[in-house]
Order: structure tokens, then sequence, then C-alpha cells
């Protein structure tokens, strides 16, 4: 292997220059800077030391007889290892025309003759160190992209691979006319069981279930297993599996070309009796019995969305059925569903009704320990049924439209609630509000929100907009317009749940963004190697972006102590506060929580 990225090792540069002289120059120069040199004398020759020597830097000559400069840099180009290699080409002093044509061959960088020999090695140093940093940041960008289709802790594919997976599944089957089935797979009581050994081990329970699924799915020999890399050989398969964790202990199972309803059953008793095994961790031995849901195509369903939303439902009959079996979906099963359509009525009369409440959670400036702004946060207090968390009734809202309306109220809520601080003489911190991915896609957003500070007399810059990656990075390119407008009216930006998704660089780039929001799972991952990885990783990319970056889900002193060592700038979660009602915010806003750092930097 090369020492290419490494970034304590001798840096190796590959000298190509038809003149003995420059050569020998060159060498004691660079020499003299503690690197490595070699040498080529003509093109050819540089091609092929360039693919035996793998050097971290070429210095091309561009006029040489025989094969030119700019020829042996094209070339060079082309190479799969010759990419991302800087290469300094060197040219006669007015020769502006080599110069353009150099950087069209790939050039990154050139000099003009007579060489300035004493500034050439800091030069070097220089293209070496920008170089490094590129690839750095090229690796988190392929390790985002990793996080973003599979879960790092069982390696299968994660929910989204699992989405695109199934869209291609369907239309494939569609095409050849054949079925498939989707098998929905709950662990039962794994939350109790996971409490009570301990999330450690609850993790390697998962890992051990992933694996038993992937073995057993795999032995079978009419089913092959696809991975992402060889996709295009899908057209060939008969018969394939498709694994995913969808999150928590939810996993799914896509068998496709099914030939009868025996084949599926077959497979899910197999998997109920694998999965119910003991699994040895430890001191324990637990028994998780997985509840199965099953939704075939094109019976069930004929898209995604549908086929998924019976194989759930079927899940959740195996369950309510005594657990630890399979259910095939049936019309009946339809109960939850007419649930949903209640929630939905219930949540119209609820906004009328104001059964809805906002409360706020602190956002904390690492440095001075000072509560700076406030997350507003809804909360459905039902007539009958109690509290009903966000994450129940904003996806029925949003699939309804409701969130349009829910939106506007939590606006105007906010608002009311700042005008009641102000009152107070409150000092005037930020405050940041959820909008969801419908109303962030919304045709006249921009103008509600400019009509909406210009009523509520809120200064924008109290303001800011938590959207998530999901939601900007989908039609990223007409998002960049609609961005900058929001941006526009002085109001601040962050990416919620950043990492969840695959954003790509030269997006996030462009995006006139103030802050990414580390999504919780990462924080909560912490305690494990993949955890610290990626939110070092978006630590890095911040600094690039000049973003500032805040981590949500702050629950011990253990993350606190990461996140400062890391120089996190904000930080919200339990560890500080819960969300407070309204009336608690002027208290909250005299806390300062430096004693918690101190003590979190102390700590063992
Ligand atoms: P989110 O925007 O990612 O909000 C953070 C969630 O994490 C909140 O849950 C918050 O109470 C919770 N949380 C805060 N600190 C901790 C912690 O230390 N540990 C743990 N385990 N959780 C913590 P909540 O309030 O239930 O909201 C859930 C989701 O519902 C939100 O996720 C957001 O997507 C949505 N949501 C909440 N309020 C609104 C809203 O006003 N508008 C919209 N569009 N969506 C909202
Ligand atoms: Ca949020
Ligand atoms: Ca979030």
């Amino acid at each position: 292997m090369s020492s290419r990225g490494d970034i304590g090792s001798q840096p190796k540069i590959l000298v190509c220059d038809d003149d003995a002289n420059v050569r020998m120059l060159t060498r004691q120069c660079l020499e003299a800077e503690n690197m490595i040199v070699v040498e080529a004398a003509s093109g050819p020759e540089t091609i092929e030391q360039f693919i035996k020597e793998r050097p971290d830097l070429l210095f091309l000559d561009v006029e040489m007889p025989g094969m030119s400069g700019l020829e042996v840099c094209q070339h060079i180009r082309g190479l799969p290892q010759g990419e991302a290699t800087p290469i300094m080409i060197v040219t006669g002093s007015d020769d502006r025309e080599s110069i353009d044509k150099g950087f069209s061959a790939g050039a990154t960088q050139y000099k003009t003759k007579p060489v300035n020999w004493s500034l050439l090695g800091r030069d070097v140093q220089y293209m070496l160190r920008a170089s490094n940093a590129f690839n750095a940041l090229k690796r988190q960008e392929d390790r985002l992209r990793y996080l973003a289709y599979f879960d790092p802790l069982t390696n299968l594919p994660n929910r989204r691979s699992f989405n695109e997976q199934l869209t291609r599944i369907l239309k494939r089957s569609r095409r050849h006319d054949s079925s498939a089935a989707l098998l929905f797979i709950d662990l039962d009581n794994f939350k109790r069981i996971n409490d009570s050994i301990g999330h450690g081990r609850g993790d390697k329970l998962l890992v051990e279930i992933a694996r038993r699924l992937t073995l057993e799915l795999r032995e079978d020999d009419a089913i092959s297993y696809i991975t992402h890399d060889d996709m295009q050989d899908e057209e060939e398969h008969d018969g394939s599996t498709e694994i995913a964790r969808l999150g928590g202990d939810e996993f799914t199972v896509v068998l496709s070309d099914i030939n009868d309803l025996s084949d599926v059953e077959r497979v899910a008793k197999r998997l109920l009796v694998k999965l119910s095994q003991p699994i040895a961790l430890q001191s324990h031995n637990p028994v998780v019995t997985p509840s199965i849901g099953i939704a075939l195509y094109p019976n069930d369903g004929e898209d995604p969305d549908t086929l998924i939303r019976n194989a759930d439902t079927a899940m959740y009959a195996a369950k309510a059925e005594g657990r630890a079996c399979y259910r095939f979906y049936n019309e009946e099963m339809n109960a939850k569903a007419v649930e949903h359509l209640k929630l939905e009525e219930e949540l119209r009369e609820a906004i009328a009704d104001n059964q809805l409440e906002l409360r706020y959670q602190p956002q904390v400036d690492a440095k001075t320990g000072a509560v700076v702004s406030m997350e507003a946060l809804v909360r459905w207090k039902h007539p009958v049924r109690g509290m009903i968390p966000p994450s129940e009734f904003i996806p029925v809202a949003e699939r309804t439209g409701l969130i349009v309306e829910l939106g506007e109220w939590i606006l105007n809520e906010a608002a009311r609630h700042c005008h009641f601080w102000d009152e107070r003489g409150l000092p005037q911190f930020r405050i940041c509000l959820n909008l969801s991915p419908l109303q962030f896609n919304e045709p006249n957003l921009t103008q509600k929100v400019a009509d909406f500070l210009e009523q509520s007399g809120i200064h924008p810059g109290r303001l800011e907009l938590e959207l998530t990656e999901s939601a900007i990075m989908t039609d990223a390119e007409t998002n960049i317009a609609k961005l900058r407008e929001l941006k526009a009216l002085g109001l601040a930006l962050a990416v919620d749940d950043f990492g969840t998704g695959y954003s790509s660089l030269n997006y996030l780039k462009r995006f006139p963004i103030d802050t990414l929001k580390i999504d919780q799972s990462f924080v909560a991952d912490l305690a494990s190697p993949d955890g610290e990885a990626i939110v070092d990783a978006i630590m890095a990319l911040s600094k690039t972006l000049n973003l500032q970056v805040i981590a949500e889900g702050v629950e011990t002193q253990e993350q606190l102590k990461f996140l400062l060592t890391r120089n996190c700038h904000l930080l919200q979660g339990y560890y500080f506060s819960r969300p407070v009602y309204p009336d608690d915010v002027p208290t909250m806003l005299d806390q300062n929580y430096l004693d918690y750092f101190r003590s979190a930097e102390n700590s063992g």
C-alpha cells in the first residue's frame, strides 16, 4: 500500500522532466523538505512510474519531446488510482494557453518557468495538505453514504434501502407477472428484555437476530441474497430474498418469485423456530420470540405503501393473538386502520378545541453554559386517551394534510408565547420550530412565513426553522431556491435528524443553512465506536462548511463529555431538561450549566 493520505509519513513525489538538471534541482528542494523523490524523463516513463510507485503528488513538465505533459496529465486522470492525486504542471512563463489547457487536462496547480526554487518545497507541502484534507472529507462522505443505506449495528440494509428494494422488486414482479411476499418481523417484548439485560447486550441480541435471519435465508438454495453491489444482476435472479432492519426491533424480509403460499409459510415457520432459540449473552440466555405479519403482492397490495401497511397490520394481529406466531394479512384486520381514521377525525377537533399545547426544550451553549434557544415541541392532551406523543399524531397529520393547519397553529402559539415572555422583560432567546416535510413543500411557504413575521411582529432573527435532512435532500436542486427565499427573510435554518439521510456534500455546500442537528440516535450510540465515528464525521463536515452543530438527545454525562471534547456548539437533551411549560421558560433561562460541563470534563 502507498502512503497516500497518511499525513504522518513521508510523501512520495514523482518528478517528470526531460531536462536532467531540472530533475536534480527539484529533487534537492523536495528532499530538503523530507520528501521521497522518484524521477521520470519522458511521458511514457511517467505513466509507468505513476502506476508502479503510486506517488502522492506529480510534478510534471509540459514541454517534452514525444508525449507532452498535457497528454500525460490527461492519461493519468483516466487511471483509477490517478483521479485524486494532485498534479503540478510546469510551463513556459507567458504561456497562458498551456496553463488553461493544463487545467482542462486535469492539473491541480501550475508553476511557470523559471521555477522559484526557494518556494517549491513549501508549495508542494501546501498542495499535499489540501489533498489530504480533501481525501479525508471524501472518506467521511463514503461513511455517511454507508450509514444512509446500512444499519451500522447489524450491517443489514436499513429502512431507506428497504423502501428502494421493495419498490424495485414490485416493479419487477409486475413485469414478470409473478408474486412476492413481505414479512414484517417484530420481536416480542423486546423493550422489556432490553431494559432488563442492559442496552449493550440488547444490541448484541439484535446482531444475533440479524445473523440468524441472514444465515437461515441464505442457506436456502432456492433463495439468493442480493447486495447492492450486484444489483445489475438482479434481472437474472429467480426467487430472491431481501432482508432489512427498519429500526429498533423491526426487521423485514421480502421474498420474490414465490410459487406457492406454502413456500412463504415454510419460511415463516422456520424463522419462528430459529429466532426463538435462546441467545447466549454472557450470563444471560434470553429467548426472544418474533411476531410475523405477512402481506402478499399483488393480492394484499400492489404498491409498497399498501403492502407495508398491510404487513404491519398483520403483524399487530399476530401480537394480538398471543405473539410468537405469524399471520397472513386479511381484510378483517383493518381495525387498526379504522383506529387511524378515528385519530384523524379527533385531531381535526383537537385543533379547534384547544387540546394542543406547546412545550419548550432548552438548548445550551457549550462555551458559556447559558440557555440560548428553545425548541418548541407540540403535545396533544386527548380528553379520553391522555397525552398522545407527536410521533403518533404528526404522521397522521402529515398523511391527511392537516399538518398545514397544525403548523399555522404552532406558529401563532409560539408567537403568543414570545409576546408573553417579552412582556416580562426576558432576554431575546431564539425559538426553534419544526417544519414537517409537507409544510416545507407547500408552494407558498415563504409568503406564509413572511406574513406571519409581519403580523406577529416577531423579529426574524429570533426564529430558526428545523427541516429534516430527507425533506430538503429530496429534490435538492429545487429546494436550494426555496431555502434561499426563506433565508432571505432573515431567519436561521437548521437541518434536523442530520446523518439519517444521505446528504450530498455538493448540495450541503450550496444550501444556505446555519445549523446541523446531529440525530439523537447517534448521540445514543456514543458508547460505540460507530457512534463516535459519525459524530466526528459530522463535526469535521460542519467545520469545512462553517456550520454550527447541535447535539440532541443528550442524556448522560459520558455523552456530554464526548461532545464537549469534540467542540460541539450547542447541546439539548433530558440531561439538561425535558421540554417545559411556557410558564417555566423564565426559570429555564436563568439556568447555567457550566457546573455540568466541569463535572463531565473531570469525570473518569
Ligand atoms: P424532533 O424534532 O427530533 O424532536 C426531538 C424529540 O426528542 C422530542 O420528542 C424531544 O422531546 C425528544 N428528546 C429531547 N431530549 C431527549 C433526550 O435526551 N432523550 C430522548 N430519548 N428524547 C429526547 P417529541 O416532543 O416527542 O417529538 C418527536 C418528534 O415529533 C419531533 O422530533 C418532531 O419530528 C415531531 N414534532 C414535535 N413537535 C413538532 C411540531 O411542533 N411540528 C412538527 N412539524 N413536528 C413536531
Ligand atoms: Ca426538531
Ligand atoms: Ca431531531
